[in-house]
């Protein structure tokens, strides 16, 4: 086998391109990935990615837990353990879980490593290529990438400022079946939305589990920032609602620490066990060595009072985010979060927030597009800003930079004006309903 190389020329020809996998086809780098080799120089602000601000954490409570691991546990934590996760955790995960509502079996908790392992390994297990998943109209860039690899035919559904809108869902499902199409399941993240920032209202979670128990299509909620709210808690899950329609996914990644990958699953009991095999296959376990420094800071630290402090630093964030965008960008139109990580902007119809990224980079503010959040490319008239990591300061600082931009690029306009459109529309048709308007 002759590797066929043209490095001096930067090509790099893939001579296995021939053996690919079909579903390899939907394993593109993200507009997300392409930005964090940008974004993370230093010079950059970066109001791109949704990093947690885990210096919020004290290093005390993180390194009391990881000694008292190796303290007391060390042979268990180094070796092997079971693939649905350790016990312990799973009963604790029970406890956090009842903060939103939801009563269940420690039986039908699969500990996964990260929330993204859940979603791959659900997936994995319903999604035939050609099925059906229903998501946002936008919808979480990370979770576009797996249905994508197992390729799936993602339908976007539009929201509102109230989450997810149910006649649209019901309009949705109805125009598909009668395309004779499979829709094997919904996939929602209910509070603090990435990329949206809303909140499903509480009067609309029982009719959207409705539509979906009558049309048996089965519910993935995914909830890594629910206890992340800045004023009044979320309402209940939807799980706490459905416990056979509804599988449930958290995370430890967003109110503790992402550096120990775990999340988990709660899953209705018929699907439980082929979830643990699925996830044995593919990992054969969870780090047993996270799952117990996690559960030992459970155990002793005053874990609750940290969320309570993280929720304090992002509020003030949000607060001087929105506040900069007041005074700076009065004409774009965003959405106020009450909880969670991101603002989404609407743009001004002239402006296309992909075309625009290289400048806003030029000016050291990165942002993610749009069209990250849409599985076909849509969503150039918007952008998510990320408040969580950035600094007060920096967060103005980097406003104040995309003004800069967005001005210029206006600026370009009006110079070009009356030559026609520099930017294609490129507005594809599996979009069920239009980007929403949230502000
Ligand atoms: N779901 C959503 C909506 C997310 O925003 C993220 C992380 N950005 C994840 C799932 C994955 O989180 P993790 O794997 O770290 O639990």
């Amino acid at each position: 086998m002759t590797a066929q190389r043209a490095s001096g020329h930067g090509i790099n020809l893939d001579p296995w391109l021939s053996h690919y996998a079909d579903r390899a086809n939907g394993l593109s780098a993200s507009e997300v990935r392409a930005l964090f080799a940008v974004a993370s120089r230093p010079e950059v602000v970066s109001l791109a990615g949704g990093m947690p601000f885990v210096r919020a954490l004290p290093d005390e409570l993180v390194k009391g837990a990881l000694d008292r691991v190796m303290r007391d546990q060390g042979p268990t934590a180094l070796q092997y353990g079971s693939g649905q996760g350790v016990p312990a955790l799973r009963e604790q995960i029970l406890e956090i879980m009842a903060l939103e509502g939801i009563s269940g079996s420690v039986d039908d908790v699969v500990v996964t490593t990260g929330s993204q392992q859940a979603l791959d390994l659900v997936t994995k297990l319903f999604i035939n290529p050609g099925d059906v998943i229903l998501a946002e109209a936008p919808s979480y860039v990370g979770a576009i990438g797996v249905f994508r690899s197992y390729q799936a035919d993602i339908q976007h559904v539009e929201m509102d400022q109230y989450g997810l809108v149910p006649e649209a869902l019901r309009q949705a499902i109805a125009y598909l079946r009668g395309q004779g199409k499979n829709i094997k399941f919904l996939y929602t993240i209910p509070n603090f939305h990435n990329p949206g920032g809303v909140t499903l209202s509480a009067e609309r979670r029982p009719e959207i589990l409705q539509i979906c128990r009558e049309n048996q299509i089965l519910v993935l909620e995914d909830n890594p920032y629910g206890l992340l709210s800045f004023d009044e808690p979320v309402p209940p899950a939807l799980r706490s609602m459905d416990e056979e329609g509804v599988i449930y996914l958290g995370s430890f990644s967003k109110t503790f620490a992402p550096g120990f990958r775990v999340g988990w699953a709660l899953a209705p009991h018929a699907i439980r066990e082929k979830l643990v095999l699925a996830a044995e296959a593919a990992i054969l376990c969870p780090s047993s060595f996270s799952q117990l420094a996690i559960s030992e800071y459970l155990n002793e630290a005053d874990w609750m009072g940290q969320i309570e402090s993280f929720r304090g630093v992002y509020r003030e964030r949000r607060d001087t985010m929105i506040a900069s965008l007041e005074e700076h960008l009065p004409e774009l139109t965003w959405n106020v979060p009450n909880g969670g990580f991101y603002v989404w902007v609407g743009l001004p119809a002239d402006l296309d927030s992909k075309a625009m990224l290289p400048r806003a980079v030029t000016e050291l503010v990165a942002y993610t597009p749009g069209t990250a959040f849409f599985a076909d490319g849509t969503g150039r008239q918007n952008l998510r800003l990320s408040f969580c990591y950035p600094t007060p300061e920096n967060i103005q600082l980097g406003i104040r930079r995309l003004a800069t931009v967005i001005n210029g690029e206006r600026d370009l306009l009006a110079t070009f004006a009356g030559t026609g459109p520099l930017t294609p529309s490129t507005a594809g048709d599996n979009v069920i309903a239009p980007p929403p308007d949230m502000n």
